[in-house]
């Protein structure tokens, strides 16, 4: 926490020169600070008309640690915020090689054909480490990325999951203020990645595949709750006859858990991707989901809820990085752990002390 300058306007502005260069050297910030704004003024009207450059710009300021962008970022997302969320989030997650990104550009061109505009973005917290791992190999959805009216973009890199997910949330927004009515958010099953992509879709869709050795004990049981559906892609070929007996063990699965508060009841539902079957069933499907949960009020609280969920983890992140990053308190952390390796103090004691001390500084 910063102390509050005890020096007041007119002392500081005595404390600087009034020398020629001070004043064109000031003259030029404000120039330049002036040149900004009209820059993000520009890119949030050019945002607002569907310019996909525009909107790859302002995602690209979202994604940036440089303060100074990130200032640009929260005033282009204020300004856009009014003309978002209007679109169906779905999230979508899978093993890798289960076909999440064949059956994405088979979805997403089937919602193309239907006249949508489809915005396809990913939440991989590897992909720092593996450079994109996820949506980053052009090769995949080669299709889909040459069509006019879908947007691709990988996964922010370079971050921490919570950094990723602030990250797409955000991007989320821009997509839905440039006019993007479909929202496909891509994830693996890399830690948590699930649950946070799950906290910021409407809908949820589990991709599996049939045959792939014992399947139910396979899954974490958190994302089989989670799913609005499960989709076993590849039933084609030589594997449907797995598929719809994966079909019936996963139908029965679903019927363990208790009944979802959305009021929905998920579905298992059999895709090619590669061969573009069984997608249109899926988009009727979700379209179902939609004008229930519509009615019964359950996807706008469930939108009010993520967004409350959302505040209070950027607080929590913020509140962290500012304890941790103190110098003051990086030291008597220090000087604690010490203490309680000596025995002189327990964990717990030190904890409420350099919390206390932080509260006074
Ligand atoms: P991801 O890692 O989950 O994104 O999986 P990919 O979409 O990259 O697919 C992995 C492999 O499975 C690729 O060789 C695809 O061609 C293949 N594949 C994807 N969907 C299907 C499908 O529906 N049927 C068959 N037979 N192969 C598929």
């Amino acid at each position: 926490m910063k102390k509050p300058s005890k020096k007041s306007t007119i002392s500081q502005s005595h404390s600087i020169p009034a020398s020629a260069n001070v004043s064109s050297s000031a003259a030029e910030k404000i120039k330049s600070l002036r040149k900004k704004k009209q820059d993000h003024a520009k890119i949030l009207n050019r945002l607002l008309q569907g310019s996909q450059t525009a909107l790859g710009q302002a995602i690209t300021l979202v994604e940036s640690n440089n303060p100074t962008h990130q200032e640009q970022a929260s005033s282009i997302i204020e300004g856009a915020i009014a003309s978002a969320g209007k679109s169906i989030r779905i999230g979508i997650t899978g093993v890798p090689g289960v076909g999440k990104s064949t059956f994405i550009e088979s979805f997403g061109s089937h919602l193309l054909k239907l006249g949508k505009k489809v915005a396809v973005l990913a939440v991989d917290p590897s992909s720092s480490i593996s450079k994109g791992s996820i949506l980053g190999d052009k090769t995949r959805m080669e299709n889909l990325v040459k069509e006019e009216m879908a947007f691709i973009r990988p996964s922010p890199s370079g971050d921490s999951l919570g950094g990723v997910a602030r990250k797409t949330r955000e991007s989320i927004m821009l997509c839905e203020a440039a006019g993007f009515d479909v929202i496909l958010i891509e994830t693996v099953g890399v830690g948590q990645s699930e649950t946070t992509v799950h906290s910021m879709c409407d809908f949820f869709l589990l991709l599996k595949l049939a045959g792939a050795g014992d399947e139910l004990q396979g899954i974490k049981r958190g994302i089989m709750e989670m799913a609005d559906a499960i989709v076993i892609n590849k039933a084609d070929g030589e594997n449907i006859k797995a598929a719809n007996t994966a079909k019936l063990d996963f139908k029965r699965a679903l019927h363990l858990y208790p009944a979802k508060e959305s009021g929905w009841m998920p579905e298992v539902l059999l895709s090619s991707a590669l061969y573009n079957e069984g997608i249109p069933v899926i988009w009727n499907l979700i379209r179902s989901f939609e004008k229930k949960t519509l009615e019964n009020g359950y996807f706008e609280e469930n939108r009010k809820q993520q967004s409350k969920f959302w505040l209070l983890q950027s607080i929590n992140d913020q509140l962290k990085q500012s304890f941790y990053q103190n110098p003051e308190i990086k030291t008597a952390l220090e000087e604690h752990l010490q203490a309680i390796f000596d025995k002189k103090t327990s964990p717990f004691i030190a904890a409420k002390q350099l919390l206390e001390k932080y509260s006074k500084l």
